[in-house]
């Protein structure tokens, strides 16, 4: 196994990780200082952290009868679901998808499956998912929705399949769910195996480290046996109510990204050789058809733009590059050295 290598983002333009590129306006910021200053901090957490969890359960309109899991990121969520199956446990994942689902399986020993997407719409190959559940007998399915790499929402249709073929869980982390006018949220009443995985780092909370899971209250209440009692540092549950208790400017950031992102995928549209996949999530995934991606990549790097290469992933991500959308002069910025890029090839 190699680890998870995070780019070295020093003085470049940083669009490769998926973060909200915009600060809090300053009079919120007082306001969340001020907020800080009655934390107590010699004393442990709230380990239930209930008034966080209100503010997550009114921000999201969650169902009354659904329970909470809060992680330190969805990451940690990932690793505490995984935990929890026995040791000949199968997983199954759409490759490509998210990174850590095959990561932490494979770190603990579970027997991980990735499906490969339709090559041509990134959309789930369904016969292949429901074959592999039949052989297989997940445990576990992950599902991405918005899927990361590829930007795209897979078929609501083909979910329900899977979550109705599954003898397991199903997962759908809508880590991307500030960028999609879709959430399997108001799904959860219907299925007893159907768990939804958000977080707050794409809305503009990355720093904080919190995730959340949402599902049944009997399935949750066994995965909050593997959680480790403090999970959720003081600072972070303050400040996270803070936010969604005060989410407009959130909201309107949020709106600002989906716009700059309609103009950043038409631009790129507009550049021969470049082919942009259509994102309901805050990046998106573009093939250079006439240069290599590494060396488009780098040239970027050069010019002082981090974005993310999968092109080394090989399969359908070959040559493909993910630049998560930023503020208006951060994409100009990447389009300018993008046509810069291309012309020295
Ligand atoms: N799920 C998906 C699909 C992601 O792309 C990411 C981060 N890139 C995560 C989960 C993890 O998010 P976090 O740990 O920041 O909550």
């Amino acid at each position: 196994m190699s680890a998870y290598k995070v780019a070295d983002a020093k003085n470049l333009i940083k669009l490769d990780a998926m973060e909200n590129p915009y600060c809090w306006p300053e009079a919120i910021q007082q306001q969340w200082l001020e907020t800080l200053k009655n934390s107590a901090i010699n004393r442990y957490p709230d380990p239930e952290a209930r008034i966080l969890c209100d503010a997550l359960r009114n921000s999201n309109r969650l169902p009354e009868e659904s329970a909470l899991l809060l992680g330190n990121g969805s990451d940690e969520i990932i690793q505490i679901l995984l935990m929890a199956l026995p040791q000949n446990a199968s997983v199954i994942a759409p490759e490509p998808s998210f990174v850590m689902y095959k990561q932490i399986a494979q770190s603990l020993g579970l027997n991980y499956r990735g499906i490969p997407l339709l090559s041509d719409s990134f959309d789930l190959d369904l016969p292949a998912m429901l074959a592999n559940i039949n052989e297989l007998q997940p445990a576990l399915i992950f599902l991405a929705y918005p899927n990361n790499p590829t930007g795209n929402l897979f078929d609501a249709q083909a979910i329900k399949t899977i979550i109705a073929s599954a003898p397991g869980l199903v997962v759908i982390d809508e880590a991307y769910a500030p960028f999609a006018d879709s959430s399997f949220i108001d799904s959860l009443s219907d299925y007893n195996n159907l768990l939804v995985m958000r977080t707050v780092s794409k809305l503009g909370l990355a720093g904080l480290r919190l995730g959340y899971l949402i599902g049944p209250i009997a399935l949750l209440e066994q995965l909050h046996k593997l959680r480790l009692p403090y999970n959720i540092n003081c600072l972070t549950q303050v400040t996270a109510a803070f936010a969604l208790n005060n989410a407009d400017f959130l909201r309107q950031q949020t709106e600002n990204i989906r716009q700059e992102r309609s103009l950043v995928f038409n631009a790129l549209q507009a550049i021969a050789n470049i082919k942009p996949y259509s994102s309901s999530a805050n990046f998106i995934l573009f093939k250079t058809l006439g240069a290599s991606a590494d060396h488009v990549f780098n040239s970027l790097k050069q010019q002082g733009v981090l974005i993310k290469n999968l092109s080394r992933q090989g399969g359908v991500l070959e040559n493909c590059l993910r630049v998560t959308v930023g503020k208006p002069e951060e994409n100009q910025a990447f389009l300018k050295a993008l046509q810069a890029a291309l012309m020295l090839n």
